[in-house]
């Protein structure tokens, strides 16, 4: 049963910034790591601010452990947040934590808004979510400029599990910090999803970081979902050619090699003037576009887990499969 169901989510920003969302449709399941992984300005971010009701979506639903996020309004959102159940972790720590409040204020702000605690027993909550992530609570009297990005992004995470949330959504968490640190950022989101069975949504724009962390990957291009499905098929078999051009531009996720298939993948150039009647978002760069592909939206085929929308996924990958196979 699902945790967190998403389902045909639209947002857009006015009318002049067009639609930045459309019919985005995602489950979680309890303590189930799913990764949503897109190029800059597909909409990552904006998925996640509209699941936790921070963007207001103008289609679909967000329904969280059978509350309809996307019904509240005012008092009831304000309230449904209080409780905490979904915790959002951004990219850029420096500016998320307050920098003139202490560690151990900051990791307290959701138990204070939350309520019900004693001090000693938020004291208590503070230190034990200090601990969790790594940290000496002896940190908690220092200010976010006098900790390293590591240690931030580990409050920043402090602070999440504090309230002891079923979902953490984390949009690119590890991304602003040097590859050890992000490494180990990694490694412990992976042991929270252990000790604490939370679900985590990752996004990001490295398949690398996503390819050892998550249970399932959800590709994002112009605001729709391409593919979805487990991981290892995901990246190891793509089923959409954008997902298939990601892959084959990400050798260390350890997928089979597209060997000389890639090239055939590269986006075409030639298609600035390619007619956009609201079909495939991908058309004008996909080289294994017909004119169908143009005027006619893919609708998104459920097969085995996968969902892929491509109107001719089998054709071309396919195509791509006999290259490969000629090649391993
Ligand atoms: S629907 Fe057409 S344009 Fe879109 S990804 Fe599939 S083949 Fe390419």
């Amino acid at each position: 049963m699902s945790l967190l169901e998403v389902d045909g989510l639209g947002v857009s920003y006015g009318r002049r910034s067009g639609r930045v969302l459309s019919g985005v449709s995602l489950s979680v399941r309890p303590g189930e790591v799913v990764g949503v992984v897109g190029e800059t300005g597909s909409g990552k971010t904006t998925l996640v601010r509209a699941v936790v009701g921070l963007v207001p979506a103008d289609e679909g639903r967000v329904t969280f452990d059978g509350t309809e996020v996307t019904a509240l309004r005012g008092r009831r959102l304000r309230a449904f947040r209080r409780t905490g159940g979904m915790q959002l972790v951004f990219q850029d720590s420096l500016r998320s934590l307050d920098p003139d409040l202490t560690v151990a204020a900051i990791v307290a702000e959701g138990l204070t808004v939350a309520g019900g605690l004693t001090r000693s027993e938020q004291a208590e909550r503070v230190d034990e979510a200090l601990i969790r992530v790594g940290l000496d609570p002896a940190l908690g009297t220092r200010r976010p400029g006098q900790v390293s990005g590591g240690q931030r992004q580990r409050v920043a995470l402090a602070r999440a599990i504090a309230v002891r949330p079923k979902v953490l959504l984390c949009d690119e968490p590890a991304s602003a910090l040097d590859a050890s640190s992000r490494n180990q950022v990694l490694l412990l989101l992976d042991r929270l999803r252990r000790e604490l069975g939370v679900a985590i949504v990752m996004i990001s724009h490295d398949l690398t970081s996503l390819a050892g962390l998550v249970d399932r990957v959800a590709v994002l291009f112009g605001g729709r979902l391409v593919e979805q499905g487990p991981v290892g098929e995901v990246f190891g078999d793509p089923a959409h050619p954008y997902t298939a051009l990601l892959v084959a531009s990400a050798p260390s996720i350890g997928a089979r090699p597209l060997g000389r298939s890639a090239a055939s993948l590269r986006p075409a150039r030639d298609r600035e003037s390619w007619p956009h009647g609201g079909g495939c978002r991908y058309a004008p760069l996909c080289p294994f576009a017909t004119a169908d592909c143009a005027v006619e939206p893919p609708r998104e085929e459920r097969a085995d887990g996968r969902t892929v929308a491509c109107h001719h996924a089998e054709t071309w990958s396919d195509l791509v499969g006999q290259t490969r196979g000629a090649l391993t």
